[in-house]
């Protein structure tokens, strides 16, 4: 198939490339992201490949129909940013690569609240300067302390069971379903509320849906417990960044790591180290010294990679045959 692979960065290329040795098939790299802005370049592709920040919604589908591209191929597992009535409505399959690496997602998650929790972020830009004084860097113990875990899918298990088994931290969950095997380990499943209200540590591991959209907000964020640390690395509008802002400037907020941002789609996967940037929202949450935040890099290891070219070319290979589609995402994925 001849595929427009939009957003394309060197790491894509290069594991897309090896990868594509055993598909043969034509591989266009396109560095701009997809959107009604940039739709036009995917004229003569048989599919389009895309990540988290494309914007495939309605008039994009229909033009992706219109010129001809036959499927929609996301190499990521999150599918909130595709409008999937529109692509079902005009026959477009969308795949997606359900699970690459869960491990990569939760040992980053793991890495970012220990380097926040023993403030190494700051230890590292300090001796760099020569400065090897602690003061300011006290940090606290994971053990002991109560770890809420909101969606214990593949990540959030294995975040869980790292919290709760590695470091042994009292841990809360809250899942529309319950995992056996979390709570055999001394998981207990709660109330979203009563999670958000007796957790120290809140890591998020839900998918973006209309309900879960802005789970974290002003009233969650005032009822929670002092010194409060949150971690995001599941999707940036689980967030209500602004009532976030708000809290951190009370003081009540011990630390946030956020992997993924509300807005990220116009700033994130690019390098603008000299422009200036107009997001005042980002800036004021950088200026927070116990905010660290990484560019949805979460994801990003080899072995991941690897997953995410393969599953991604099996799908176009699939689809090209005309076999079934394993990895296709429905409708039915949205409503339950
Ligand atoms: P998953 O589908 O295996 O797990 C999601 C879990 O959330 C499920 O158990 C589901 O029952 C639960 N859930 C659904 N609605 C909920 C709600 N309202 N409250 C609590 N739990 C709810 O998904 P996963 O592979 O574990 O991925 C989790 C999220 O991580 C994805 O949705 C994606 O947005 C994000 N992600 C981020 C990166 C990154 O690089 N930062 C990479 C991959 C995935």
């Amino acid at each position: 198939m001849r595929v427009a692979v939009f957003g394309a960065r060197s790491y894509d290329r290069r594991f897309l490339d090896k990868a594509n040795a055993a598909h043969g098939h034509e591989l266009r790299f396109l560095d701009p992201g997809l959107s009604a802005d940039t739709v036009a370049l995917a004229q003569g592709s048989d599919a389009v490949c895309v990540f988290v920040n494309d914007r495939l919604d309605r008039p994009v589908i229909e033009a992706l129909a219109a010129m001809g591209v036959r499927l929609v191929a996301l190499r990521c597992a999150g599918f909130n940013n595709v409008d999937l009535e529109a692509a079902e409505a005009l026959g477009l399959p969308v795949v997606r690569v359900p699970a690459y690496s869960p491990h990569a997602v939760s040992e980053f998650t793991i890495a970012l609240l220990l380097a926040l929790d023993r403030r190494i972020h700051r230890a590292w830009s300090r001796t760099r300067e020569n400065n090897f004084a602690l003061d300011g860097l006290v940090g606290r113990n994971l053990h002991g302390r109560v770890a809420g875990v909101v969606g214990t899918g593949k990540i959030g298990a294995l975040v869980a069971r790292a919290l709760r088994a590695g470091f042994g931290c009292e841990v809360l969950a809250s899942d529309p379903v319950e995992d056996p095997d979390l709570t055999a380990i001394g998981v207990r499943y709660v109330s979203r509320d009563q999670l958000l209200r007796d957790s120290d540590i809140v890591t998020l591991h839900c998918p973006l849906t209309p309900e879960t959209r802005h789970l974290i907000d002003a009233a969650m964020l005032a009822a929670a417990r002092p010194g409060l640390v949150l971690v995001n690395t599941s999707r940036g509008a689980l967030v209500d960044t602004q009532a976030l802002i708000d809290a951190l400037k009370r003081g009540g907020i011990g630390g946030v790591a956020l992997d993924v941002y509300e807005q990220e789609a116009d700033l994130f996967f690019k390098d603008l180290s000299g422009e200036i940037v107009q997001d005042d929202v980002l800036q004021r949450l950088l200026t927070f010294p116990n905010v660290l935040l990484t560019g949805h890099q979460a994801f990003l290891t080899e072995e991941a990679l690897i997953a995410i070219a393969e599953t991604t070319l099996t799908s176009i290979s699939d689809a090209e045959a005309g076999r079934p589609l394993t990895n296709q995402v429905t409708t039915d994925r949205l409503r339950g």
